[in-house]
């Protein structure tokens, strides 16, 4: 099966299960117009997020890796009205455009933007005085484990921390192929390997962003 088949799967799967979306579709466009790349989760990951906030009841949620906060709205939409996001991201221009995109959305009361390296933004985080509930790592692959060990830190017991893009067309279990994307879920799984601290497992997930795949933990 090709590329164009599993867009059409995704569009199939979509025209039955989501709502039509103005606004996630002016985002779309919009995040395109002002040069972002093409790499934001999917309208069904996007929902799938949403729904997994939701079935945890999450109220304060973290971020790494913003873009154009296509994946921040669906989470900001999915918390109540005192609920919370933090999201984290290095780049000034994706996080201008993210900004535009989350007033938008009418979600920007939501969310506090914070630019600069994650990792350093994350050493500055707090479990206190309320733990994070749900967080979603989707930032440069190479600081997947330093991220993963921040958000066991920041995220209560029984909270969810998710991980994006750790199948990889498969090229994740290929011993043949390495680049640095690779290698950092290749890092993360070796360091999640015996890890007590957490329940795990990766889903994959397939559609119009390809064959990729979702790890997702469980704090205990
Ligand atoms: N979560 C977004 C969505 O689905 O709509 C997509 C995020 S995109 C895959 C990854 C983002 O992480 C990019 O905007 C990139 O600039 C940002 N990024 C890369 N390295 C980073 C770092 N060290 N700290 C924070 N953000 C980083």
């Amino acid at each position: 099966t090709n590329e164009e088949d599993w867009t059409r799967s995704d569009a199939y799967h979509n025209s039955f299960l989501h709502e039509p979306d103005a606004v996630l579709d002016w985002i779309v466009k919009n995040s395109k117009e002002k040069g972002l790349p093409d790499i934001a989760v999917s309208a069904a990951q996007g929902k799938l997020l949403n729904l997994l906030a939701r079935s945890i009841n999450a109220k304060r949620v973290l971020e790494v890796g913003t873009l154009g906060g296509y994946s921040t709205v669906w989470l900001a939409r999915a918390l109540p009205p005192d609920g919370k996001i933090i999201t984290l991201e290095i780049n000034a221009h994706h996080a201008a455009v993210a900004t535009e995109n989350l007033a938008h959305a009418d979600v920007a009361d939501k969310v506090e933007l914070i630019l600069g390296p994650a990792l350093d933004s994350l050493l500055h985080l707090s479990s206190e005085p309320v733990p994070f509930d749900f967080v979603f790592i989707d930032a440069d692959k190479q600081g997947n484990l330093d991220y993963f060990k921040q958000a066991k830190r920041l995220v209560r017991t029984g909270g969810v921390i998710i991980v994006d893009n750790v199948v990889r067309y498969g090229r994740v279990a290929d011993p043949e192929y390495s680049d640095a994307n690779v290698e950092g879920v290749r890092t993360l799984l070796a360091g999640l390997k015996g890890d007590d601290e957490v329940d795990a497992t990766t889903t994959g997930t397939v559609g119009d962003k390809g064959y990729d795949g979702f790890l997702y933990a469980i704090r205990k």
